[in-house]
């Protein structure tokens, strides 16, 4: 094993500490050899805190927690946290369809609480190199490394023509809940089709106390589409295929990113039937005045002041002609994207990249020209080479596993998963006892 001795650089330095960076935390709990620390900017963990919308849970089941995948006699699993606090019972009888966010929430700040490497408050300004060593700095502190996982998660995406007006009453729905503009009698428009998009335009209608004037919901989609959650579509999001998608061209993968949208980025079907529930009862039942207004194959594309307001204009995608709504507040469910971190700033140029992204080898470091044993590695930065699974919480454990691993240079954690059901990889034609003639089913 590579371990670093005691006075020298430690062996990992974790930036941002979001689910990603926890998960591989909580797995070095077991192997305190692996020397590490993590650094995160925020007080304290918080996850997505400006959405953290009161009926808002979780798209995976909770099973895919920090740990499980790869280590389920954890003490630090979900399962663990609801015993420590004397819940199990009644969450099973709650029979929860899924865990609430907020829930969650509370279970990886418990982890965090048993977790001694952790650093709230400390933003990581700069990662340079000093001979065979990384030096990760903030603003008054150094911490010598051999190698770095990047956990800094994606950034908000504004669309062009909105990005010269954000402010209070326009803003990214990462924003919504820390604003937390009064809406009573206010013209809302909400942009974006994905989950984001449902979940505010559903909190928007939640209160019927304090009603907005009207609310429309914007989606370039040409209708609001669910999830795919079906099981051959959850193969989508094992070991497996995430193996096989990193070996493919790179104009295939860009392919299926794009046909698996639905896969990753659909509204959770309860949520549309509650949304499409509460429509019908504000339409029929209760008799509200809001005007609500659902806007699908609509594309934003200006954004001007009108008085105190805002002026939107959108594209129908099927028609092609325009039209322009006035509103109050505008908030943009336009999703996140990764973006190299400032904090590499000094290194940039050492490593390659492809298009947007980082070139990621099989143990999830970059390539880059730096010495062989410093290693940087990345969570939640390989889309375009790992697949839909990449952004998601469900992988994270086992990506976590395969960084140690690398990190200490021997296999700590098992990541070797039994075959998907689902033959990805194309068959040599060779015909195996019991397996059908393959020849001749083609
Ligand atoms: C509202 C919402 C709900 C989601 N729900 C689900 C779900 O139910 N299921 C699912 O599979 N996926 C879900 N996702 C997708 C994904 O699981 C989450 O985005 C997840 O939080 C990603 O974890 P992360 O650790 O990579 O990044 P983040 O959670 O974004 O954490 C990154 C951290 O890095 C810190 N940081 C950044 N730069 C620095 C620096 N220079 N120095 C120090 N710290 C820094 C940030 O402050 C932040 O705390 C959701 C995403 C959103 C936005």
């Amino acid at each position: 094993m590579r371990y670093s001795s005691t006075n020298g650089p430690i062996d990992l330095v974790g930036i941002g500490i979001g689910p990603a960076n926890l998960s591989l935390a909580a797995l070095l709990k077991r192997h305190p050899r692996v020397r590490a620390r993590f650094f995160e900017r925020r007080a304290e963990f918080q996850w997505h805190a400006g959405l953290m919308l009161p009926n808002a849970s979780l798209q995976v089941p909770f099973l895919k927690d920090l740990v499980s995948l790869v280590d389920p006699t954890s003490e630090l699993s979900f399962l663990q946290f609801l015993a420590t606090h004397k819940r199990l019972l009644c969450f099973i009888n709650a029979n929860f369809p899924q865990v609430l966010r907020r829930e969650f929430n509370q279970y990886y700040r418990w982890a965090c609480e048993q977790l001694d490497t952790l650093d709230f408050g400390r933003e990581v300004d700069a990662v340079e190199l000093d001979g065979e060593t990384l030096i990760v700095r903030g603003n008054g502190w150094s911490q010598p490394t051999r190698s770095v996982v990047l956990g800094t998660g994606l950034q908000a995406a504004v669309p062009d023509c909105a990005k010269p007006w954000l402010s209070t009453t326009l803003l990214h729905a990462s924003q919504y809940l820390i604003n937390n503009n009064p809406v009573e009698g206010k013209r809302v428009v909400v942009i974006g089709g994905g989950q984001t998009g449902a979940e505010v335009f559903h909190h928007l209608l939640s209160d019927s106390g304090a009603m907005p004037a009207s609310v429309t919901w914007a989606s370039r989609r040409w209708n609001f589409a669910p999830l795919d959650e079906s099981s051959f579509t959850n193969e989508l999001y094992t070991p497996g295929y995430s193996n096989y998608f990193y070996d493919l061209p790179e104009t295939l993968r860009a392919t299926l990113l794009a046909e698996q949208k639905l896969a990753s980025d659909g509204v959770s079907s309860a949520l549309l039937e509650a949304i499409y529930r509460r429509v019908y009862e504000l339409r029929y039942v209760t008799g509200m005045s809001c005007n609500l207004q659902l806007r699908p194959a609509r594309e934003l594309i200006a954004v001007a002041r009108r008085g105190d307001g805002w002026s939107i204009t959108f594209r129908h995608l099927q028609r092609q002609t325009h039209e322009t709504i006035h509103a109050d507040i505008v908030v943009l469910c336009t999703g996140y994207a990764y973006g190299m971190p400032a904090c590499l700033d000094a290194i940039a140029d050492r490593i390659e990249r492809s298009g947007d992204g980082y070139v990621v080898n099989p143990d999830y470091s970059v390539r880059w020209d730096g010495p062989k044993g410093c290693r940087i590695y990345v969570q939640n930065a390989a889309k375009h080479q790992r697949g839909i699974a990449d952004p998601n919480l469900g992988l994270i454990p086992w990506r976590c596993a395969q960084i140690i691993n690398s990190v200490a240079g021997c296999q700590l954690y098992d990541v070797d998963e039994a075959a998907p059901f689902v033959h990805w990889e194309a068959q040599p034609m060779a015909v195996q006892s019991g397996t059908p003639d393959l020849e001749m089913m083609s």
